[in-house]
């Protein structure tokens, strides 16, 4: 039961992926979390977010932000940014998941999801079918963590580290150099 919790890859940020690779690999669309794996809790979007989507539009992916947040939030993040958007999905959830890649009119199997929880963000896109990729969580120096949830966190990662089969399982898509 376990394996519903593993991610299907685990890396820093979103700037260690290789997006181009994913496109090869015959992936059409990526699903974004937004607070604390693209920017810190509520934060605005940055530069190099507002860029990395830019490159990964150039890589022919399609984008969509999935978040259990407000429209309110969505809005005021994506003024730079050209992307689809579904917000208060109550993650984790299927039915966000399901209209995300009907919005973007693809299969489940050629989309990828990101986030930072595992407990809401992973479990629901790998109980929907959708690969899943854990990124390391993005916080402001003033946020305290999310306490409880974090730590039960850190025993599924434990785990995972010693379930290799369950590692690396979207091939090599980690950006090197
Ligand atoms: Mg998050």
């Amino acid at each position: 039961m376990f394996h519903l919790l593993f991610p299907f890859e685990y890396v820093d940020s979103v700037f260690s992926i290789d997006y181009d690779k994913l496109f090869q690999k015959g992936y059409k669309g990526v699903i974004f979390d937004i607070d604390m794996t693209l920017v810190p809790h509520g934060a605005d979007s940055t530069k190099e977010i507002d860029e990395l989507f830019k490159t990964i539009h150039k890589a022919g992916l399609q984008t969509l932000l999935l978040t259990n947040n407000s429209e309110e939030r969505v809005k005021r993040f994506i003024k730079n940014i050209d992307t689809l958007y579904l917000c208060d999905a109550n993650k984790p959830d299927k039915d966000g998941y399901v209209k995300a890649i009907e919005m973007m009119g693809i299969r489940k199997n050629e989309a990828v999801f990101i986030g930072d929880q595992i407990f809401i963000d992973i479990y629901g896109a790998n109980k929907s079918g959708i690969a899943s990729i854990l990124v390391k969580y993005v916080t402001a120096e003033i946020e305290t963590n999310i306490g409880i949830r974090r730590n039960l966190e850190k025993v599924i990662l434990a785990l995972y580290r010693f379930t290799k089969i369950y590692q690396h399982r979207l091939g090599d898509i980690i950006k090197t150099g």
